[in-house]
C-alpha cells in the first residue's frame, strides 16, 4: 500500500521557470511525483519558493502531451505516427535534401532558454557540425540579447555582476524594467527583506508595481516613466551625478578607460540630458529624478536590477550600457552589496547565451570569426567551422520568406506564439520546407511543422541550468522520460541520421566537453557540482571554487569602457488613432505564454489576461471594470477585459500575455534593438473601446 504522505525516495533537481534557479527534493512514490519541497540547502533559494515551483508541475502528466513522434509531408495533411527511426530518418532526409536543392545555409535551429546546458550545446554544435553553418539562434534573441551586447561592450562579459547573497549588503537598490515580486518572487522576497532593514529603493517603471508600494515597503522613489524613454532617464541620473560632481573619479581612474570617461562626462553634461529637459520626454518629475540620483550616488552601496522592461526596447542594448555607465559613475561595480544584475526571465536564459547559441558567437562568447577559437573547436569535434555569422530568428524568418531558408529544427520553442509580428513569422514558416518541431505539446509552431519529436520536462532528464546569478545547477532524472528520450539524446540521433557519429551516453561527457572547449566551464564537471552543490562561472584553474562576484580586481575586458547612449526615439509613435501605449508584463502564477502553467492548477488562479487602463482613459471612452475592450495596433487588434488601476498612469495601458487567446504579439510592432533585433515588445501606440468579446 503506497501512503501518498510519506514519500519512498526523493530527487534534488532544479526549478524549471524562472532565472532564481530554486533547488527542490522532488519526492515520489513509485512513479508518481507527489510533491516538491523547496529545498533547504539550495544556495539560490535556501528552502524558499514560489507558487510555480512548487505546484506548477502537473503539465508533465498533462493529457496534451505528445509522446509519439510524427510526420506528415504537407502542412495541410493530418499527422501520422511513426516509430522514433521513421520519424529521425524522415527529417534527416528532408533536412539533407533541402541543402542539396538550396545550400548548405538553407536550414538552421532554434535552440530553448527551457533546456539544460547540454541540449542547448548539443543543438547549436548540431547547426555548426552537422549542417556546416551557424544559422543558430536562441529565445533569448527575444529577451536578454541587449544584455549579452551591452554588458559585453562595458564589462567584457555577459552576465550579472553578482550573487544573490549580494543584495544583503546593498544600501540602495535600483530596480529598472523589472517586476520581481511576480516575475522572480524568491528572489523578489530576499529584496523586500533587505528593504525591510532599512535599504532604499528606487524603481523606474511605467507602473506602480508591488515594491513602489505593499506592506512594509514603499519606494523612496519611483521615476513612472513613459514606456520608450529608459535611456532618457538613465542618461538624466548620469546628468545629475556628473554635474553635481557625485562621480567617483578614484574610482573611474583606477578601474576605468579615463579618456573614454572624459569624452563621456562632456556628452552627459550637456543640458539637454537634463532632468528639466527630459521631462518633456519622460514624463519623470525633474525633483524626483534629481533627488534618485543623489541618493544612487551618495547612498553607500547601490546595485542595479533590470529585466525586460530594459531589453524589449529599440534602444534595449543602449540602456543597458547606460546603466553599465551608471555603476561605474559611482563605483558600484566589484565588491558586495553593488552591481549590474539582469534578471533572467526563463530558467537557463543565461546558459542558453553560454552555450554559443547565438549565430555569431561558440560557447563562452567568442565570435566565430577568431581562427583560434574555431580551431578549438574544429580540434574537439573534427570538423570545419563556418568563419561567418549566420542568421538571427528575423533573418531566418526574412529568408524563408524570399525562399533562401528552407528548413528549421526548433527545440522548445513557439516562436509563433512568443516572438514578434505573428503574419510574418506564420508566413517564414508556411514558406519552408521542413519544420521539425521538438516540444512537449502541439505548439502553435507544430501548425507549421512537418516533423514533431516528442520532448521531455525538466523531471525526465539529466543536465543543468544556469541561473540569473551564473550559477551551474545540476538537474537530475526525476523519472525516465515519457516519450522514450530526453531531448539530449533526439539532438543526437537527429545529428547521426544527419551523418554525425556522436555517442554520448550521458549528459556528464557532454559537460566534459564544454569544459574542455570553454574556458569560463574547464573547472566544471558533474562530479564537482556533486561535490560542492552548484558553482558560478567563471570556474577553472584560477577560479575553482567559481566566481560569487565578477570585475574585482578589474574588469573582464581591461578597463571599464564608458558609452556614449544618445537617446533615440522609438519609430513607434501614438497619435490620433492610436493614443496610448501599451506596455506588458507578468504575474505570479503564470508564466510566459503560459504553455505549463496553463496545464496546472495555477491556472484556477489566474484564467485571462485582462486591460489594465487608467479610470480617466476609461470613463472617456464610456469602458467600465469587467468591460469587454477592442484593443487595436497599427499591427492588429484583439479583444480583453478592462481592468480599472491606477497602477499605470493616463496615456498607459497594460496587459499580461499568458494565454494564447490575448494575441498579444498580434499587436506589438515588428521593431527591434538596433544592436540584436529584441524585439521591442514594450512599446506600442493603442487605441481602446468598448467591444462585443472576442
Ligand atoms: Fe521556480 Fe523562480 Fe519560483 Fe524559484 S522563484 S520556484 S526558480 S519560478
Amino acid at each position: 500500500v503506497i501512503e501518498m504522505g510519506v514519500p519512498q525516495r526523493s530527487v534534488v533537481t532544479t526549478c524549471a521557470y524562472c532565472g532564481v534557479g530554486c533547488s527542490f527534493k522532488a519526492e515520489l512514490n513509485g512513479d508518481q511525483l507527489v510533491r516538491m519541497v523547496p529545498w533547504k540547502h539550495g544556495k539560490a533559494n535556501r528552502g524558499h519558493s514560489c507558487v510555480k515551483g512548487r505546484f506548477a508541475y502537473g503539465y508533465a502528466d498533462h493529457p496534451d502531451r505528445i509522446l509519439k513522434p510524427m510526420i506528415r509531408e504537407r502542412i495541410d495533411e493530418p499527422w501520422q505516427e511513426v516509430s522514433w527511426e521513421e520519424a529521425l530518418g524522415f527529417a534527416a532526409k528532408k533536412m539533407r535534401g533541402i541543402q542539396e536543392a538550396y545550400g548548405q545555409k538553407s536550414i538552421g535551429v532554434i535552440t530553448s532558454s527551457r533546456c539544460t546546458n547540454e541540449e542547448t550545446y548539443l543543438v547549436q554544435k548540431l547547426a555548426r557540425a552537422v549542417f556546416g553553418n551557424n544559422n543558430t539562434d536562441t529565445c533569448a534573441r527575444v529577451c536578454h540579447s541587449p544584455t549579452g551586447y551591452g554588458l559585453g561592450q562595458t564589462f567584457g562579459t555577459s552576465a550579472g555582476t553578482q550573487d544573490f547573497d549580494s543584495v544583503e549588503k546593498t544600501d540602495v537598490i535600483v530596480v529598472i524594467g523589472a517586476n520581481p515580486t511576480d516575475a522572480h518572487p524568491v528572489f523578489g522576497s530576499r529584496m523586500k527583506k533587505r528593504l525591510r532593514e532599512g535599504a532604499k529603493l528606487i524603481v523606474i517603471d511605467p507602473r506602480k508595481i508591488d515594491l513602489v508600494k505593499s506592506a512594509h515597503i514603499a519606494a523612496d522613489h519611483h521615476l513612472q516613466l513613459r514606456p520608450g524613454t529608459n535611456v532618457a532617464v538613465v542618461s538624466a541620473l548620469a546628468h545629475v551625478i556628473v554635474t553635481e560632481g557625485l562621480a567617483d573619479e578614484a574610482y573611474i581612474r583606477e578601474r576605468c578607460d579615463w579618456d573614454e570617461y572624459l569624452s563621456y562626462a562632456e556628452f552627459i553634461s550637456d543640458e539637454r540630458h537634463s532632468p528639466e529637459a527630459t521631462f518633456v520626454l519622460t514624463g519623470v518629475d525633474p525633483d524626483v529624478l534629481r533627488a534618485a540620483a543623489r541618493t544612487f550616488a551618495t547612498g553607500g552601496n547601490g546595485a542595479i536590477y533590470y529585466g525586460l522592461g530594459v531589453t524589449e526596447h529599440s534602444q534595449g542594448s543602449t540602456t543597458v550600457m547606460g546603466i553599465a555607465n551608471l555603476a561605474m559613475l559611482t563605483g558600484n561595480v566589484g565588491r558586495e552589496g553593488v552591481g549590474v544584475n539582469p534578471l533572467r526571465g526563463q530558467n537557463n536564459v543565461q546558459g542558453s547565451c553560454d552555450m554559443g547559441s547565438f549565430p555569431h558567437e561558440l560557447p563562452g562568447y567568442r565570435h566565430v570569426k577568431g581562427a583560434e577559437v574555431r580551431e578549438v573547436f574544429q580540434k574537439a569535434w573534427g570538423v570545419e567551422i563556418d568563419p561567418e555569422p549566420g542568421l538571427r530568428i528575423p533573418n531566418m524568418l526574412d529568408a524563408a520568406v524570399d525562399g533562401t531558408f528552407k528548413g528549421l529544427y526548433c527545440q522548445g520553442e513557439d516562436i509563433l506564439q512568443s516572438d514578434p509580428d505573428t503574419k510574418h513569422v506564420s508566413a517564414g514558416l508556411a514558406a519552408m520546407e521542413c519544420v521539425i518541431v521538438h516540444d512537449l505539446f502541439l505548439n502553435e509552431t507544430a501548425n507549421y511543422a512537418h516533423v514533431f519529436l516528442p520532448g521531455s520536462t525538466f523531471l525526465e532528464k539529466d543536465g543543468t541550468f544556469t541561473n540569473a546569478e551564473r550559477r551551474i545547477n545540476r538537474v537530475r532524472e526525476v523519472m525516465a522520460p515519457k516519450a522514450g528520450y530526453a531531448d539530449w539524446e533526439v539532438t543526437q540521433l537527429l545529428a547521426n541520421a544527419m551523418g554525425a557519429n556522436w555517442h554520448y551516453t550521458h549528459p556528464a561527457q557532454i559537460m566534459e566537453e564544454i569544459a574542455l572547449t570553454t574556458p569560463s566551464f574547464a573547472g566544471v564537471s558533474y562530479d564537482v557540482l556533486e561535490e560542492k552543490g552548484s558553482v558560478q562561472w567563471p570556474c577553472n584553474e584560477a577560479h575553482p571554487d567559481g566566481t560569487p562576484l565578477m570585475h574585482v580586481d578589474g574588469f573582464v575586458r581591461g578597463k571599464g569602457r564608458f558609452i556614449v547612449t544618445e537617446y533615440v526615439a522609438t519609430e513607434e509613435k501614438t497619435g490620433p488613432r492610436f493614443p496610448l501605449l501599451l506596455t506588458t508584463g507578468r504575474i505570479l502564477s503564470q508564466y510566459n505564454v503560459g504553455a505549463q502553467t496553463r496545464r496546472t492548477e495555477n491556472s484556477t488562479w489566474h484564467q485571462e489576461d485582462v486591460l489594465e487602463i487608467h479610470p480617466h482613459d476609461a470613463e472617456v471612452r464610456g469602458v467600465k471594470e469587467g468591460d469587454w475592450v477592442r484593443l487595436a495596433s497599427r499591427s492588429g487588434e484583439t479583444s480583453l477585459r478592462a481592468k480599472l488601476s491606477e497602477r499605470v498612469s493616463p496615456g498607459v495601458v497594460y496587459t499580461t500575455f499568458h494565454h494564447p487567446d490575448t494575441q498579444a504579439n498580434v499587436i506589438t510592432t515588428d521593431f527591434s534593438d538596433w544592436a540584436t533585433n529584441c524585439p521591442e515588445y514594450k512599446v506600442t501606440a493603442v487605441q481602446v473601446g468598448l467591444s462585443n468579446g472576442p
